[in-house]
């Protein structure tokens, strides 16, 4: 069991160790945010930057950085990061990790910032660089993820079905090709969250068989989710 922190003891010493040889798993914020700050596409951030892991028992797969797992992260100049206020979820966390929203201190004797005797509050920590939003994206994820693996496991047997997860879950701007750009990332996101539990429920019920009305019936929720949501919060 590992022991719940509230503060620790740490400085970065900025050797890029946690950027080297590391499988870093990103979730679908990560990779909007890394779009926002690179001025690319998500599917150009999937194309350069992003490898897919297959979880062996439920086949659901997971975004990693190409780079980072056999060499240095790409986005690492110099030892420093190039996206640091739009770092990824895992990268911010570090040399922390999460276990059903508490926090430990991982096992990394390479990282030479917990050498430092200076000590972190675990709350500045988190909401650094808007961290609070990833945490708060992160759970939403995480909740689908397991839903899918507990309920929904099914839909990943669908070709089409589990294609279109993937897209709404990572692809943004492929679903939505520049459409509702005006909106945050955090917005982006929980409107492609809601479309995909409205996919879910649709394969559950498995009353759509065409894949155009599939298609024409996440538009129409999308825009109704906005309608309600998200042009009411900007007034
Ligand atoms: S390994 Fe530790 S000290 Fe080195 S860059 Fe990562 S967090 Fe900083
Ligand atoms: S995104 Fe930045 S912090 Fe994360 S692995 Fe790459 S260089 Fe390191």
């Amino acid at each position: 069991m590992e022991k719940v922190i509230k503060e620790f003891r740490f400085k970065c010493q900025m050797t890029a160790c946690c950027c080297t040889n590391m499988e870093i798993f990103l979730n679908p914020y990560d990779i909007l945010q890394i779009a926002n700050q690179c001025s690319i596409t998500t599917s150009e951030v999937l194309e350069k930057y992003i490898l897919f892991l297959k979880d062996k028992e439920s086949g659901i797969i997971r975004p990693i950085f190409k780079s980072a797992r056999t060499g240095l992260c790409d986005f690492n100049l110099n030892k420093l990061c190039t996206i640091h206020s739009h770092r990824p979820l895992s990268c911010r966390l570090f040399p922390l990790g999460r276990i059903d929203g508490d926090f430990y201190l991982q096992e990394a004797k390479f990282c030479q910032g917990l050498e430092n005797n200076d000590i972190v509050q675990l709350s500045d920590y988190l909401k650094d660089d808007d961290g609070n939003i990833y945490l708060e994206m992160t759970d939403i994820y995480h909740k689908i993820v397991n839903s899918l693996k507990n309920e929904n496991l099914a839909i990943l047997d669908n070709n089409y079905y589990n294609n279109l997860l993937n897209v709404l879950f990572y692809d943004y701007d492929y679903f939505y090709n520049g459409e509702y750009n005006h909106l945050s990332s955090r917005e982006k996101m929980l409107l492609s969250f809601h479309l995909i539990n409205i996919l879910i429920e649709e394969f559950n019920k498995k009353i759509i068989s065409d894949n155009q009305l599939l298609i024409d019936k996440l538009y129409l929720e999308g825009d109704k989710f906005i309608a309600k949501n998200i042009k009411k919060q900007e007034n």
